[in-house]
Order: structure tokens, then C-alpha cells, then sequence
């Protein structure tokens, strides 16, 4: 089935529901925000499908923690432009939508027993800004980060997710931005050619999902030699988790731009939503 003919699906079934989907994009390389490239273009065609939120939830790659999870309370979160040596007009980039504080410090008694804070000095990296831009292009829903804890087991941000899935009933939109797959070191600049690991990596995380197996997406034993080689660090991985975290049996679950940049980066996405 053509990337096209799922979205329409998808559309379809998102129409029927007021439970707000779930959604985890693949963000891969900051130039894809400025760049009009099978990504992005999934992404507007993502965005033109989904309802619109009273507020969007991002939890990104780019903002980790160590020992708590912070819940970005300010009230107009700032771009900022997490990366080096990219050209002048990604710099110039800005996402001006703004924060929701009142939200965003229920949202931190809600993860009271994971360690929540609140926070008021990161705003919008790039993981939530570069993709965010194509799905609401007016910036006018407002959006909040929460951080990732490093310190955590994998486990634990499996369940960070359960315990923000009834935020879906309040027409929150829960978007986890990162890579399945994510070795910057081993990228193939040549040729882009797909790394046999890196494909079975995302093959198996998929299948995991599709079966709603979800211990086995956070058992790194499992995944062997495997997890270390798509995941040197497993900042990427953990969004994901958290977004599969807050499906259900209702859901149903869609994949999209589920190919590789330069061979080592899964750009697999997907969303959950309710039939
Ligand atoms: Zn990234």
C-alpha cells in the first residue's frame, strides 16, 4: 500500500474519533526542516490529516536529562537551534507557537512518581521544532517539551507513556520525535546503502509493535548484539517507547516513511488512533 493510500486510510478513521492518535516521527538530519524531501513531504501530508489539538506534547531526542523528567512550563518556548556547522538558513528557523504552563504542570503532578519537575529554560529543540513546522505550519496550537531521563530503563519510559495516555482524552497530541534506528557513526555518505543490522533492527522493532508486544521493544537482551549497534546511545530509541507506551488494544497502528537516510538512520514513523 502507497504512503498516500495509508494516509488516506488513516484519515478516514481519524475523522470518526475524538480520542486524539498518537505520534512518532523519524526526524533524522535538522535539514529536513528546510529541505522539501520525501520526509517532510509525509509530514505536511501527516499533518493535513490529523485533527487539531487543544495541545501538543513533544518528546524529543534532543532534550535529556539525568535523575528527573522536566515538563517545559514557560509560556512561549524558545527555537533553539541544537546543532553545529549547518547552513545559515537553518539558523534562521523559528516555531513560534506558544507553551501551555497550566498543562504542562498537571502534566508534571501526573508523573509525580517518575521524578517530574518543572522547567522553564529549555523551549523547542530541533526535534520538536524541525518537524512540528510541516505538521501545524501556522504554530498555533500550543506545545510544550517533556525530557527524557537517561538514568531510566527503558521499562520505565514505556511507562512514562501508559501514565500520559489519558492526556489522549483531553485532546492533547502526544508526538515523540527520533530515530528506530540512529548510528551516526557508521552512515554510508556514498551510497546510502541500508545496513543488513540496521534493517532488521526496524523490522523487528515493527513487528514488535504491530503485535503490541512492548516489553519486548524495551528488552535490550532481547535485541542482543543488535540494540548497541542501531543504538550507541539510546536517546534516539526513547521516544518511541514512550509513544507506544500510551497505545492500547484500541488502537490501530499506521507506519510511514518507513525508509533509511544515508543506510544507518530509520526514518520509520507512525501513528496510533482509534478505529
Ligand atoms: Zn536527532
Amino acid at each position: 500500500m502507497s504512503i498516500a493510500q495509508r494516509l488516506r486510510n488513516l484519515k478516514d478513521s481519524l475523522k470518526s474519533s475524538d480520542r486524539m492518535p498518537l505520534v512518532f516521527l523519524g526526524h533524522g538530519s535538522p535539514m529536513n526542516a528546510i529541505e522539501d524531501t520525501e520526509y517532510s513531504r509525509g509530514w505536511s501530508e501527516l499533518g493535513r490529516n490529523l485533527p487539531r489539538p487543544q495541545a501538543i506534547l513533544v518528546v524529543s531526542a534532543h532534550w535529556m536529562t539525568r535523575g528527573s523528567t522536566l515538563v517545559d512550563v514557560s509560556a512561549m518556548p524558545r527555537t533553539i537551534h541544537d546543532f553545529y556547522g549547518f547552513p545559515e538558513p537553518l539558523y534562521r528557523e523559528h516555531y513560534p507557537a506558544p507553551g501551555n504552563p497550566d498543562l504542562a504542570r498537571q502534566v508534571v503532578s501526573l508523573l509525580a512518581s517518575h521524578h517530574a519537575e518543572e522547567d522553564d529554560t529549555w523551549g523547542l529543540d530541533h526535534g520538536a521544532w524541525s518537524v512540528l513546522k510541516f505538521l501545524y505550519p501556522d504554530a498555533d496550537v500550543p506545545v510544550f517539551q517533556l525530557s527524557i531521563d537517561m538514568s531510566r530503563d527503558l521499562q520505565d519510559h514505556l511507562r512514562i507513556g501508559e501514565a500520559l495516555a489519558e492526556l489522549r482524552n483531553h485532546g492533547v497530541l502526544i508526538l515523540g520525535s527520533g530515530n528506530i534506528v540512529h548510528n551516526l557513526r557508521e552512515l554510508d555518505w556514498n551510497n546510502g546503502r541500508v545496513a543488513d543490522w540496521a534493517e532488521e533492527f526496524d523490522t523487528r522493532f515493527a513487528e514488535h509493535l504491530r503485535d503490541g508486544d512492548l516489553a519486548a521493544l524495551a528488552d535490550r537482551q532481547r535485541f542482543g548484539s543488535l540494540f548497541r549497534r542501531a543504538h550507541p546511545t539510546p536517546d534516539h530509541y526513547i521516544p518511541a517507547l514512550t509513544v507506544a507506551g500510551a497505545s492500547d488494544h484500541m488502537d490501530q497502528l499506521t507506519f510511514m516513511n518507513d525508509s533509511f537516510d544515508l543506510g544507518t538512520v530509520s526514518m520509520r514513523s507512525f501513528v496510533f488512533h482509534t478505529a
